[in-house]
């Protein structure tokens, strides 16, 4: 009974221990003194999931025991080097890696779910990936996610400070190797001009980055490929107020409506990344609503008194192709059955053909 009371005592104890409290000095105890598993470790930290004692081991550097990994499904690289192009382009944005335990390690902090959910696709069938709060520092939640993952991806180590030669001489790999540095970096943009109304949606494509060679390598290679791509530098580092800039931004910009979305098309098949996937789909749906209003309009040339041979609707369009102009036959189209239908001119009255000629 008073042992019961004591243990009782105990755990209400560790669950009142705030998270701070553990120190260096009892997990690396705990971890690799007493050889407690991390499951165990939480437990007697009172939490539920090994996650938080994760983050401290992370936080203090401690390095994890081998026969930790054992229940890791550890999977070689596939080889795939359109794939490879992707990871590399991720890896030049900001995902991060190092060696660990001879394992290549990445690490990537975020506040966006979409971010996460992408590296899950990504390496989440190559190795268990850990997932966690990470704590202090950042005024929204962020979480930070950490793989060990097999060797085979030891070029993910080294950030690229340039994109390769076998990316670069060959389209198909430098649109994925876009794509993946679009998906940590890209902003695909569709402003709405509250002067008209809504009206008028101004759409751009903006990636912007300290990354000066790999930007300068993207634009040369956008402006080969046919784009009107432009580089530009943004701030230069320093001091702005209470604002500090470490490295000197550029960014590659392209805001020529038609372009914007030509790079959209190709690259949203490579995307990965819910919230680009969602931008780019967005620009591309309100172009070609754009395109079908601006083909009603040129084609609309006002409404005239003429039952649609097919549903009999009362008024159809007067559908103008500049083609069919002082042609012996007239293209109409109906509102209500969207059917095109031509008519002879002579057939139609002399009110209907003043209205044609008012048209
Ligand atoms: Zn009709």
């Amino acid at each position: 009974m008073a042992k019961k009371q004591i243990f009782k005592g105990f755990i209400k104890k560790v669950k009142k221990m705030d998270k701070q409290e553990i120190s260096k000095e009892t997990l690396q105890t705990l971890y690799w003194d007493k050889e407690l598993s991390l499951k165990k470790i939480a437990k007697e930290f009172g939490m539920k999931s090994p996650n938080g004692i994760v983050y401290h081991m992370e936080k203090f550097k401690i390095p994890r025991r081998p026969s930790d990994r054992k229940d890791y499904q550890k999977n070689p690289f596939s080889g795939n080097l359109i794939e490879k192009a992707y990871l590399v382009g991720l890896r030049a944005g900001d995902i991060n890696a190092g060696k660990k335990n001879n394992c290549t390690v990445i690490y990537a902090t975020s506040t966006k779910p979409a971010q996460m959910k992408m590296l899950h696709k990504l390496f989440g069938k190559y190795a268990h990936l850990n997932e966690y709060d990470a704590k202090g520092g950042y005024t929204e939640k962020s979480r930070k996610l950490v793989g060990y993952l097999d060797n085979s991806f030891d070029f993910l180590v080294e950030k690229p400070q340039k994109i390769p030669e076998w990316i670069l001489n060959d389209n198909e790999l430098f649109y994925s190797f876009l794509s993946g540095y679009c998906d940590s970096e890209a902003s695909w943009i569709l402003t709405e001009h509250k002067k008209y109304g809504g009206k008028w949606k101004d759409r751009a494509f903006s990636l912007g980055t300290s990354d000066k060679t790999v930007l300068e390598q993207i634009n040369q290679k956008l402006i080969e490929l046919g784009f009107n791509s432009h580089l530009y530098l943004v701030e230069k580092k320093g001091i702005y107020g209470d604002r500090k800039r470490n490295l000197d931004l550029y960014r590659v910009m392209m805001s020529s409506h038609q372009e914007v979305i030509k790079l959209a098309q190709i690259l949203l098949p490579l995307s990965k990344h819910e919230d680009k996937i969602k931008a780019m789909s967005k620009l591309i749906e309100y172009e070609k609503l754009n395109d079908e209003k601006k083909l009603v309009k040129k084609q609309n040339l006002g409404t005239i008194p003429m039952a649609c041979v097919y549903c009999k609707h009362k008024k159809v369009w007067n559908n103008g192709f500049k083609k069919y102009k002082n042609k012996k036959y007239r293209r109409y189209k109906c509102p209500s059955c969207k059917k095109e239908f031509q008519r002879k001119l002579t057939n139609i009255n002399p009110l209907q053909k003043k209205t044609l000629m008012v048209s």
